[in-house]
């Protein structure tokens, strides 16, 4: 089964940031490729992966498709996070806003509340776009591959595993939560939530 080959990306928000040190950004850029590499280590030793031996307590096969999706998550998960950083906080506008306020009852509410899931996660928060009900929702993840549902695309990620502040703020996430908005592009969110749009419903 050929799959290609992951290659890291570079991310323009790799340095100082307004709140985040150059140290936190670099240390969790190697996180990220980190990811990177075991995404591709594990696809390679899945398409030799014996399968006569498949067992759900254990197996290789198991193991490899657990491991994988944990992989994946990281590599996806971060490529949203660093592709909207860098940029100068403040409040969306365009679509973003617009649908965060139909969705949601005020795009105050929506924040508060986004801001709190990241105190309730151990992992990540998301804000996504659901394609099959045509509408913007907020996840939260205990891991890389926990607890999205199928088909909804994350436009705004945010990391709360403690890698992500703990340098710069020890145990105050909402600090950090703070300067993680304070830095945040919404012109990148509003791409990423373009594109979600421009992607077809496939369960209705
Ligand atoms: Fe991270």
């Amino acid at each position: 089964m050929p799959f290609p080959k992951l290659e890291a990306k570079k991310f323009a928000s790799i340095r100082e940031l307004n709140g985040i040190s150059a140290r936190t950004m670099e240390e969790h850029y190697e996180l990220y490729k980190g990811y990177v590499g075991k995404t591709n280590e594990i696809q390679e030793k899945l398409n030799a992966a014996d399968r006569a031996s498949a067992n759900q307590i254990y197996s290789e096969l198991r193991g490899l498709r657990v491991d994988l999706s944990f992989a994946i998550g990281g590599v996806k998960n971060h490529e949203v996070y660093f592709g909207h950083l860098g940029g100068n906080g403040g409040k969306p506008g365009g679509k973003v806003l617009e649908l965060i306020s139909r969705d949601f009852p005020s795009y105050d509410a929506w924040l508060a509340d986004f801001k709190a899931s990241g105190l309730a996660a151990r992992g990540w928060v998301w804000l996504a776009y659901d394609r099959d009900w045509n509408t913007l929702t907020t996840a939260v993840g205990d891991a890389q591959n926990t607890f999205p549902v199928w088909n909804a695309a994350p436009i705004l990620a945010l990391d709360v595993y403690e890698h992500a502040y703990w340098i710069d703020y020890g145990r105050a996430r909402a600090k950090y939560i703070e300067a993680f908005f304070n830095n945040l592009d919404w012109n990148v969110v509003e791409q990423n939530l373009e594109r979600a749009l421009t992607m077809q419903a496939v369960h209705r």
